[in-house]
């Protein structure tokens, strides 16, 4: 296994709300793992770098858009675990703090037209292909190993949930709630809050993820805000006044819309009083550094 393994704490937030409703909220703080091999990023790749290891590869190769969080964990985790790395990048060039925190980290940033970014492994082949040294890894860890990797996100809890909450992008991390709910025989119902528009499309993704059959899904589709990224005014008020009462900080891509959905669940009597709920605190916090200016 890799130097370092942390387990996450889990941590009640109260707000006046949830006291009303007779409802616990805690939040499972799988942003403080690392500052850049962020909450569930670390996770998607703990298996992957430890096959690169095994393997005795030398580079990762990835891919993401131009704020993306998986390409800053790619090259964080590549630095600390000694490989190089080097990060396919969707669209034009460009410049951000995201993209210079990668290059800090070492990565090479390699931009590519958004039709040749559509075939990821048609890239990879035509420039790793011969490369028996470089291992591949998925725009976001999407891949049943990522999905492993969060699977232990369940066998870390302390004490039992009614439902556990997690905002979805590729679906990678709430496959692997699912099976670990399944591999540690609970209850606990999984609710998916996608972050992006008409994300039905992740019933399939995530099916091909989950080593255990039928499970039952459940996405809240409506929490999207216009799409991926997109964001509004009500929502950027939403993440100052929850940061600011709990002392936790969450940013509007992800998880700002994960505690909006519950906040909005709760309010609507949606979810049973009595309930005990898990919120994971998936991370990815230097996503707030490409919308200050909404704030
Ligand atoms: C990438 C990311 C997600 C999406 O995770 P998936 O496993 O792709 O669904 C959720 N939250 C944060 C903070 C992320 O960076």
């Amino acid at each position: 296994m890799l130097a370092f393994e942390f387990h996450s704490p889990e941590q009640e937030i109260i707000f006046p709300l949830y006291k009303q409703k007779g409802i616990r909220v805690f939040v499972k703080r799988d942003d403080l793992i690392h500052p850049y091999i962020s909450g569930n990023k670390w996770r998607k790749l703990k298996y992957p770098v430890n096959q690169a290891k095994k393997q005795n590869k030398q580079r990762l190769i990835t891919f993401g858009g131009a704020w993306s969080n998986h390409l800053l964990a790619t090259a964080a985790a590549g630095a600390t675990f000694g490989f190089k790395t080097v990060g396919f990048v969707r669209g034009e060039q460009v410049e951000n703090t995201v993209l210079k925190l990668c290059q800090l980290f070492g990565m090479e940033l390699r931009f590519v037209s958004r039709e040749a970014y559509k075939n990821k492994l048609l890239l990879f082949e035509e420039n790793y292909g011969l490369d028996s040294l470089a291992l591949y890894i998925a725009e976001g860890g999407y891949s049943r190993q990522g999905a492993l990797g969060c699977s232990a996100i369940i066998h870390e809890l302390t004490r039992s949930y009614d439902r556990i909450y997690c905002a979805c992008g590729t679906g990678t991390t709430l496959a692997g709630l699912q099976n670990g709910v399944k591999e540690c025989k609970l209850e606990s119902t999984i609710i998916g809050v996608p972050v992006l528009k008409g994300a039905n499309f992740l019933h399939d993704e995530i099916k091909k993820l989950n080593v255990a059959e039928n499970n039952e899904l459940t996405l809240l589709l409506d929490y999207h805000f216009g799409g991926y990224a997109k964001t509004t005014p009500e929502l950027i008020s939403f993440v100052k006044n929850f940061t600011q009462k709990t002392g936790i900080m969450i940013e509007p891509t992800y998880t700002g819309k994960l505690f909006y959905a519950l906040h909005d669940q709760i309010e609507s009597d949606k979810i049973a009083p009595g309930s005990t709920i898990l919120a994971l605190h998936t991370g990815g916090l230097t996503g707030i550094l490409g919308v200050l200016d909404k704030f």
